[in-house]
């Protein structure tokens, strides 16, 4: 009921305004939450060219009894202050993984592949290129099928350091994206001096890009130099047909958004991937 809502609300606003109590609330609730198991993963498909899912990117979900759904922006960086990031990511890349092992098990889900986020306390983990390959292999797994998407601000620190990481991956087949690519600096330097396959156009971008003319021939030039890099695009937040037009003439052929779909819980991706034939 309403009043029920309004309290979940309020709880929710607090949440947001955390002071020191409600963070360590949070943190609380949060490592109960690793040890229940109380998280899940939602796919949000990625569409190709001819409008056929290629791939998801998997997104963590927590519902807690009292809180409702605490969107991931709200407890990834708390998580990532007090290092409980590191056994959520973990988690995160070994559900994503079993998921893609099951995938390839699949006809008609064979071909996909799956995208997964990692946070920049994970990434300087001193064995996070150990634990990642430990938890590809022991998944079955094809690595090749794995995307890893990492932002920006892993860029600025130890940039040999951050090299040799990605490149350890990279040699085992995983695939790195650039994620959230064009909110930052250092961006177009960075395509050339770490070893991405992928680059992900911002959702900043694309919402921007229709009504605002430099905004449209930015993207259109950093299109064109991924081509010219040998890096695949991927456009984020494609929520109109306007969009996925300008993107698609500006060389643009991977899309991910609400025009094709949300995120997803595991049936309904599936149901999206093959849907029943109308009898
Ligand atoms: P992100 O990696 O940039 O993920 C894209 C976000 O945009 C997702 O929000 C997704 O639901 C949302 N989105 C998808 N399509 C559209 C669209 O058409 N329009 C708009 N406006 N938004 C769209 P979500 O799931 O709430 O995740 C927010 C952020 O939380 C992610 O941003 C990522 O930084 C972080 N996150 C989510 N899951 C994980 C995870 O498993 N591990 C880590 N380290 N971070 C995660
Ligand atoms: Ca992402
Ligand atoms: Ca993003
Ligand atoms: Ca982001």
């Amino acid at each position: 009921n309403t009043l029920t809502a309004m309290v979940e609300l309020v709880f929710i606003v607090v949440i947001m305004n955390a002071d020191l109590s409600v963070r360590r609330m949070m943190d609380v609730e949060m490592r109960k939450a690793v040890a229940n198991g109380d998280f899940q993963l939602h796919y949000q498909p990625q569409i190709n060219e001819a409008g056929k899912v290629v791939g998801a990117e998997a997104l963590i979900r927590w519902r807690h009894a009292k809180m409702g759904n605490v969107p991931p922006a709200e407890f990834i960086p708390l998580a990532e202050e007090t290092g409980l990031i590191i056994p959520i990511g973990n988690w995160v890349l070994r559900a994503a993984c079993a998921q893609l092992a099951q995938w390839e098990a699949q006809p008609e889900a064979q071909h996909l592949t799956m995208a997964v986020n990692v946070s920049a306390s994970q990434f300087r983990q001193p064995d996070f290129v150990q634990s990642v390959s430990e938890i590809v292999r022991l998944s079955g797994a094809t690595p090749s099928k794995l995307k890893l998407e990492l932002t920006e601000s892993m860029f600025v620190d130890n940039i040999d350091a951050t090299v040799a990481k990605m490149s350890a991956l990279k040699a085992i087949g995983i695939i790195w994206s650039l994620d959230d690519f064009g909110t930052g600096y250092s961006s177009l330097s960075a395509l050339n001096s770490f070893p991405l396959g992928q680059i992900k156009i911002d959702k900043t971008f694309v919402h921007g890009m229709l009504t605002n003319v430099p905004n449209m021939v930015v993207t259109e030039a950093i299109i064109e130099l991924a081509g010219k890099l040998n890096l695949q695009v991927i456009a984020e937040g494609v929520e109109t047909v306007e969009q996925l037009n300008s993107l698609r003439e500006a060389g643009c052929l991977n899309y991910q958004g609400y025009l094709f779909s949300p995120p997803l819980d595991i049936d309904a991706f599936s149901k999206f991937l093959s849907p029943e034939p109308p009898r």
